[in-house]
């Protein structure tokens, strides 16, 4: 029980920290967290195993649904506050080419913002050392 509590308590040494806006930042423009020289994606949305610059194992990382999530949330209120401003400023628009033109908005901006969303939470979890990044069971044994 000791022993649990100061391995919770004891943070990682100043030097062996990961500066997290620069992960981030390298994330969503999709390179490696660690080095920022190669690419974190080998397709669409796939992680690449292990960066071939600096050796990072990327195979760690967990992001699961939280891209979509994330995009959804970051599109759907452009999407919304457009729809809602576009309507109050042109009320007598005609309805279908509108919504045609709002979906495709959507879906395109959707397309185009998940990778880097993806991106950038993965940079986060390898900053944070979650899920295997270098959590706190290797640095301590
Ligand atoms: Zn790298």
């Amino acid at each position: 029980m000791t022993q649990t509590l100061n391995f919770v308590a004891t943070a990682p040494p100043a030097g062996t920290r990961r500066d997290v806006v620069t992960a981030v930042r390298r994330g969503f423009f999709g390179r490696c967290p660690q080095c920022g020289e190669w690419r974190m994606f080998r397709a669409y949305l796939k992680v690449v195993d292990t960066c071939s610059v600096c050796g990072e194992d990327l195979s760690p990382q967990r992001a699961d649904d939280a891209p979509a999530y994330v995009t959804m949330l970051i599109v759907g209120h452009f999407i919304v506050a457009g729809i809602l401003a576009c309507d109050e400023l042109w009320p007598n628009l005609p309805l279908l080419p509108l919504a045609l033109g709002w979906s495709i908005l959507a879906g395109l901006s959707s397309l185009l913002l998940l990778p880097r969303v993806k991106g950038a939470l993965v940079g986060y979890q390898w900053a944070m050392r979650m899920h295997g990044f270098g959590g706190p069971e290797e640095e301590f044994t």
